[in-house]
Order: structure tokens, then C-alpha cells, then sequence
């Protein structure tokens, strides 16, 4: 509780953005409060660390401020998911749909090895279209996907049932 209340008060929401009847949620005044920031990743990190991952699978941008950190605490490596074209080794990509339409994403071919555990990781989970998609890229590579982690959980966008369900991700776990 004490937690939850702290880490709402770092959390900025900003209506309309970026697009009107949006209320985006501003982590930025989260990762700017070293106190809140550190108390969010100690606690994700205790989240994620009875899934036992070999590897953190995380999305660009904010995946990688989440992902990163956890991945260290936990001494496993991490692997990134960008737009394509940003990678420089051979890919393997994932389509995924967006509000305005498709969108996709990629992974280094040689990011895991078939067999590991993964645990993927981004900051807010909505309607969990860009997880969808980063689950994809790591089961292409032969990954284990055994949790979804998530700082923020936007309910009503339904993104749980998305990942549990359609995705078949066995545990989604938020702070
Ligand atoms: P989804 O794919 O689940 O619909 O959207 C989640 C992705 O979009 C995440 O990568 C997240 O960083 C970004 N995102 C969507 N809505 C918000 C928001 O309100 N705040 C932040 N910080 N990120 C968002």
C-alpha cells in the first residue's frame, strides 16, 4: 500500500496525449525520483526472481529502463527488442497491430538460445499488442516465455486476458 501510494505520486498522467481520450500515464517523473525508482525495480525484481529467467527479453524504449535493471539485480543477461532496422545482425521480426495499424518489431537472431527461460519486461502494459508482439520474437528464437512484467497495468485495456489468453503467457506479474 505504501508503495502503490508512493509510486502514484511519481506517476504524472497527462490527458489527451497523444491523441485526444487518451490519458497517458508519464513514467518520466518515476525514473526522475531516485527513491521511487529504486523501490519500483527492488520490488519487481522480487516479483520476477521466483521464475528463475535465464534471460530479460525487453521493447524499446522504456522496456529497456525496466528490463535493464532487472535483468542486472538478477544476474542474467538482457536482450533487446527494437523497430526494425535498428538492430545490426541478422533479425527475425513479429507483426503486431496498432491503433492505426500494423506495426512490427525485432530481435537479434542469436539474442537466447532455444531452451532458455525468458521473462520479457516493458513499463506499462495497455493493450499489450507490443508484449504480444516481443512474446512472438522470443518463441521464434526457441525462448521460453514464463512471465510478462509490467511497473504499470492499465486493466480496462485488457492487456492480461490478451497475454494470458491469446498469447498463452503463463503468469503476468505487475508490482
Ligand atoms: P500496448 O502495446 O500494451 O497497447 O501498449 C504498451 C506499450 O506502449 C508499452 O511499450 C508502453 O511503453 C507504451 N504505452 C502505451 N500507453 C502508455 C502510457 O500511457 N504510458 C506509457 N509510459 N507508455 C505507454
Amino acid at each position: 500500500k505504501a508503495l502503490e501510494e508512493r509510486l502514484k505520486k511519481s506517476i504524472r498522467t497527462i490527458p489527451d496525449y497523444p491523441q485526444p481520450g487518451i490519458l497517458f500515464y508519464d513514467i518520466t517523473t518515476l525514473f526522475q525520483d531516485p527513491e521511487a525508482y529504486k523501490l519500483a525495480i527492488d520490488h519487481l525484481v522480487e516479483r520476477v526472481r521466483p521464475f528463475r529467467p535465464d534471460v530479460i527479453v525487453g521493447p524499446e524504449a522504456r522496456g529497456f529502463v525496466v528490463g535493464g535493471p532487472l535483468a542486472y539485480a538478477l544476474g542474467v543477461g538482457f536482450a533487446f527488442v527494437r523497430k526494425p532496422g535498428k538492430l545490426p545482425r541478422e533479425v527475425v521480426t513479429a507483426e503486431y497491430e496498432k491503433e492505426y495499424g500494423p506495426d512490427s518489431l525485432a530481435i537479434h537472431r542469436d539474442a537466447l538460445l532455444p531452451g532458455q527461460r525468458v521473462v520479457v519486461a516493458d513499463d506499462l502494459l495497455a493493450t499489450g499488442g507490443t508484449m504480444g508482439a516481443t512474446v512472438d520474437l522470443v518463441r521464434k528464437l526457441g525462448g521460453e516465455v514464463v512471465a510478462a512484467a509490467f511497473l504499470i497495468e492499465l486493466a480496462h485495456l485488457g492487456g492480461r486476458k490478451f497475454l494470458l489468453e491469446e498469447k498463452k503467457v503463463p503468469e503476468v506479474v505487475t508490482l
